[in-house]
């Protein structure tokens, strides 16, 4: 059996894998993100610092409410509370959901309006929001009230380029951040504010590009998922029997599409916020039923009744929740669906380790990918949790589970091959057998047990080889019962049958190993002597003839005797030999004419 994924990674490497991601994150995190201004609370900058990179953790005032005039550089925020981002808070009501966030920057040495080109990569913000920079608006997520048709969009990084004019005579840059809640489903369930991603400044063209390279793997893994997953049904519509790969192919697509869907790459189909939302939450409804089901088929177990239920209690509302408009269904139900799925993990988990015991050939390569899956999610728990800064490594977990899945499939078939060769080459050997005994019965003839005609034609040709070979040359003798068909009027066709019999052992008994004997057809027999003249033939013929003449025939409980003519000819050098045959034919046709019971010899053989 061929292994593509030998491996086996103690279970005690993952929790400490994990264990040193956060460690590193965590450390990263807890650098100090830039320096405070002691007088004025700012934060202090050189221009060089801004440009290379920097944190814009700290520094940050808070205030619930929302009034424009605070946007101002000089508004006076110094009775705020002072936080760091991300930061989110849950408004106690409705009209509440307002705030706002500012950050006092000085940049020392004065920055020049040539050098300048600052960026502010701005990560998610719960639910809407606009920047201001120096008093300016400079862009923003979503669309706030009071516009007709206010719309939040919280999933969007965004990279704002802030202007050199934002920047006062003192060096100084006030960052402002109107926040909306939205929705009171989202702002009650979620909080408000920054929540996740980075918050820096740096060259806008780096940030650009780092925003592109950072959106990559994903991008990557979503594609191949999505390929992979094709690919797999592309398999199973071609192989209708192979249900693993369409198991696996749907839970593929449908991970590489939840992957797409939170990738900002998404951003160019130009799409509603609610699509991009409502093919997420689709996805998330079904990746647990679709995962059980081609994880079962891979190990070849049946699906019993309450899984079939557990499946359908994902499948049912997803399709109906997909269904409804607006999102505030799936805003609602999410930690509910999020804690309905712990099960699908444990039973999972639980399958997979009674396979492996079980010995199911591939459940170690499937326990192995979905471990550090499980590794991947606890990972992103724990950066959620503490709040680090540390890369999401939930793709490259849904990679490396859809691959582990891919490997398996793949040995599997692999397996499946070599059985599948296995089972061809016996089938076809038992084939050849089969065939070689048909052959073998197709040249002899049931009731004589001698060769048919079709038999001892093929030895005939073998023979005439032969003697192309040798030189040596062989004749025929045509034999054919004189009389036979009164023999079966008086005793019967059945009787006729045992006597034919009967008459081919005396003819098989009086001739030589190397001479062939075959039935021509109803009476008549053929014999074949090699390197025999003509003479000789004739000689045997006599023989033949006496012995058939002194033997005594039972039919019937009757003794009768019968007779044969027969005809002789020799191979001639040049012809066929249904030529042959025919002059022996016509010897015999002469020797029935003759009176019958005698032996004929060719008569163009006789002459010279
Ligand atoms: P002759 O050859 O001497 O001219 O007379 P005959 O009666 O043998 O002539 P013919 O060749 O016309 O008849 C052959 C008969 O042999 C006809 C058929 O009833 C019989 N016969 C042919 N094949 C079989 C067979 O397989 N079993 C039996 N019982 N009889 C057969
Ligand atoms: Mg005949
Ligand atoms: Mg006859």
């Amino acid at each position: 059996m061929h292994r593509f994924f030998p491996l086996r990674l103690p279970a005690i490497l993952l929790p400490a894998l994990v264990l040193a991601l956060l460690a590193v994150g965590g450390a990263v995190a807890s650098v100090p993100a830039s320096s405070q201004d002691p007088a004025g609370g700012a934060v202090v900058l050189s221009p060089e610092q801004a440009f290379a990179g920097q944190k814009l953790k700290n520094g940050w005032r808070f205030a619930v409410g929302d009034n424009v005039a605070w946007a101002a550089p000089g508004f006076d925020d110094s009775a705020w509370e002072s936080v760091t981002l991300p930061h989110r808070w849950v408004p106690e009501n409705s009209e509440e959901g307002w705030s706002w966030y500012r950050l006092r920057m000085r940049f020392a040495p004065l920055p020049t309006a040539q050098q300048w080109s600052l960026g502010l990569e701005f990560g998610s913000v719960m639910s809407a929001y606009e920047l201001y920079a120096g008093g300016q608006l400079v862009g923003g997520v979503g669309r706030l009230p009071p516009a007709p048709d206010p719309v939040i969009d919280y999933d969007r990084p965004r990279i704002f380029s802030l202007p050199f004019s934002a920047v006062d005579a003192n060096g100084e840059l006030v960052l402002a951040l109107r926040v909306w809640g939205g929705d009171v489903a989202v702002s009650d369930s979620w909080g408000v504010g920054p929540y996740r991603g980075h918050f820096r400044l740096a060259r806008q063209d780096r940030l650009l590009l780092d925003a592109v390279i950072d959106q990559m793997p994903g991008l990557i893994v979503s594609i191949i998922c999505v390929v992979f997953g094709f690919y797999h049904l592309y398999i199973y519509y071609r192989n209708r029997h192979l249900d693993s790969f369409l198991w696996f192919g749907l839970a593929a697509v449908v991970i590489g599409i939840y992957g797409l869907s939170l990738n900002q790459w998404r951003y160019f189909f130009g799409w509603e916020f609610a699509v991009y939302k409502k093919l997420e939450f689709a996805a998330i409804y079904l990746v647990p039923p679709l995962s059980l089901q081609g994880v079962w088929s891979l190990l070849d177990r049946p699906i019993g009744r309450w899984l079939r239920v557990y499946q359908l209690s994902f499948l049912l509302p997803a399709v109906l929740f997909v269904a409804m408009p607006g999102l505030e269904i799936h805003w609602r139900t999410l930690t509910a669906w999020q804690l309905w799925t712990l099960p699908a993990l444990g039973l999972t988990a639980w399958r997979i380790l009674r396979s492996m015991l079980e010995g199911h050939d591939e459940a170690r390569t499937i326990a192995l990918g979905a471990m550090l899956f499980i590794g991947t999610c606890l990972h992103d728990i724990g950066v959620d949790l503490l709040h680090l800064s540390n890369p999401r490594l939930l793709p490259w977990g849904f990679l490396i589970f859809v691959m582990s899945m891919a490997v398996s499939l793949a040995n599997r078939m692999t397996a499946a091959l070599g059985q599948l060769e296995q089972e061809v080459a016996e089938r076809t050997e038992a084939l050849e057998a089969a065939n070689r005994r048909l052959t073998e019965a197709a040249r002899v003839d049931p009731l004589t047990g001698l060769y048919n005609r079709r038999g001892f034609i093929a030895e005939a040709e073998v023979e005439i080889q032969r003697m192309f070979r040798t030189g040596r040359g062989f004749s025929l003798i045509l034999a054919d019962v004189d009389h036979f068909k009164s023999v079966n009027d008086r005793y019967g066709h059945a009787s006729g049958d045992m006597i034919l019999m009967r008459v081919a052992s005396l003819l098989r008994e009086g001739i030589r190993d190397a001479d062939r004997v075959a039935r021509w057809g109803g009476e008549e027999f053929i014999l074949l002597l090699p390197e025999t003249g003509a003479d000789g033939a004739a000689l045997l013929a006599e023989k033949l003839r006496e012995r058939l003449a002194d033997n005594l025939f039972e039919a019937e409980g009757h003794r009768l005797r019968i007779s044969m003519t027969f005809g002789v000819s020799e191979f001639r050098r040049g012809e066929s030999l249904e030529q042959c045959v025919a002059r022996a034919d016509a010897a015999l046709y002469q020797g029935k004419s003759e009176g019958r019971n005698r032996v004929v010899l060719d008569s163009q053989q006789a002459a010279p």
